[in-house]
């Protein structure tokens, strides 16, 4: 029994039929659905010799024991966004499944290096507002403070939506043992975006994912009477924030980054006032450190200036950042040669979005991630697609990924 890819479409088939309804898929964490789904994934598992646990954080690992202690690892996350695709965190976890069937019929159920699969718990943090809740538990770099604050729509805690699931909150960073041993981690994921398919290409190495700056910037005027005030008198606290929309594209393009505004809220907010207070949000990525940081004085430095030109005030908070996250060399050069292997071309790119791949980076295991191309460039919707032949390619190319990051991880250990 070697790898079979299109029993990799049939089983996300088999999944979306078993978790979606007719607005896509809707296996949020720590729900009734997200459990089915992963009884079913467990199912699945069954048939093969692997050691099924769920850790602290409520991250499912399937571990088929090899020779060595030393662990391969391939990660997903069966959770999705309410009305999601059938692809996003599902197929990295069933072309993993795909993968482990490989190792155990090729290796005659052990190969020389132990493999592992983790299902990651809650990637998606749709519902509390919190991504990569399981991976950061695992990596050590959850925030506990804010995490323990956090609620759901409905006021439900995090907390006690992790107790109904038997899960500790103050021992999920206990889950970090599971790393002891990992010598490397692979994530397969589609690429939610546009770049593979401009390109017409399948597959696609990724370099890391984008450092992010996000500031709330705050324009402050003078309310004035929209009617008695004239244009050269007033302290305008929108125009001088609308100048900075056009100015971001710019940013962008000098920097090659890209940044969004992604919020605007004006006050008092009447049809009869001049804009006295004018907040937007300005979010920023970069792969490259320096560039990021770039980005963020040069917005700064815009800002200052537009706030001079209309005689008014700005004033910048930060919201939120995290550091560019790069992926590892040598498993950049495997990652590629598998690819050309499969499909003659690869292309090498940054992640836009953020993956629990960049976690396990953090926590200092050697990680690289593996993009297939995604069709209407969408995700995060029941329209989120990608070619069934694309799928089976991706699954062929990650295997070969998996057992080309085994033998160097192989010839790497002392004999
Ligand atoms: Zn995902």
């Amino acid at each position: 029994m070697g790898l079979e890819p299109s029993r990799t479409v049939l089983e996300l088939k088999e999944l979306q039929a078993l978790t979606s309804d007719e607005n896509g898929a809707q296996r949020l964490a720590f729900t009734p659905t997200w459990s089915k789904a992963r009884e079913w994934l467990k199912g699945k598992l069954k048939e093969l010799p692997v050691e099924v646990q769920r850790d602290e954080a409520g991250n499912l690992w399937a571990t088929l024991h090899g020779g060595l202690p030393n662990a391969l690892l391939l990660g997903g996350h069966i959770d999705s966004v309410p009305n999601g695709g059938w692809l996003d965190g599902s197929l990295n976890l069933l072309a993993g499944v795909e993968i482990l069937r490989r190792f155990n019929a090729q290796y005659a159920g052990k190969p020389p290096l132990t493999i592992r699969l983790v299902d990651w718990a809650d990637e998606e943090g749709a519902r509390f507002g919190k991504s990569l809740f399981g991976s950061s538990a695992c990596s050590g770099f959850l925030d506990m403070d804010e995490a323990r604050g956090l609620k759901d729509n409905d006021g439900v805690p995090l907390i006690a939506a992790l107790a109904e699931y038997g899960i500790d909150f103050e021992r999920v960073k206990e889950s970090g043992k599971q790393l002891r041993n990992a010598m490397a981690y692979l994530e397969l994921h589609i690429e939610q975006g546009p770049v593979l398919l401009d390109k017409d290409l399948p597959l696609g190495t990724v370099l890391g994912t984008y450092g992010v700056e996000r500031h709330a910037v705050t324009f402050r005027g003078q309310a004035a009477h929209s009617g008695s005030t004239p244009m050269n008198k007033r302290r305008d606290a929108f125009l001088a924030a609308a100048k900075m929309s056009p100015e971001i594209y710019r940013i962008a393009s000098r920097h090659g980054g890209v940044c969004t505004i992604g919020a605007c809220a004006t006050a008092p907010g009447i049809p009869t006032s001049v804009v006295e207070q004018c907040r937007i949000t300005l979010d920023q990525r970069h792969l490259d450190k320096a560039a990021l940081l770039g980005m963020l004085q040069d917005a700064k430095e815009a800002s200052g200036r537009f706030a001079t030109e209309g005689n008014v005030g700005v004033s910048w908070k930060r919201l939120w950042r995290i550091d560019p996250v790069l992926f590892d060399e040598l498993l950049l050069t495997l990652c590629d040669e598998a690819i050309r292997e499969t499909c003659g071309t690869t292309h090498r790119m940054a992640s836009g979005a953020l993956h629990d791949a960049a976690e396990v980076a953090r926590a200092g295991v050697p990680t690289v991630m593996m993009f297939v191309q995604s069709l209407h460039g969408i995700s995060h919707s029941k329209i989120e697609n990608t070619k069934e032949e694309h799928i089976e390619i991706a699954v062929i190319a990650f295997d070969k990924l998996a057992e080309k990051a085994m033998r160097r991880i192989l010839s790497s250990l002392p004999r």
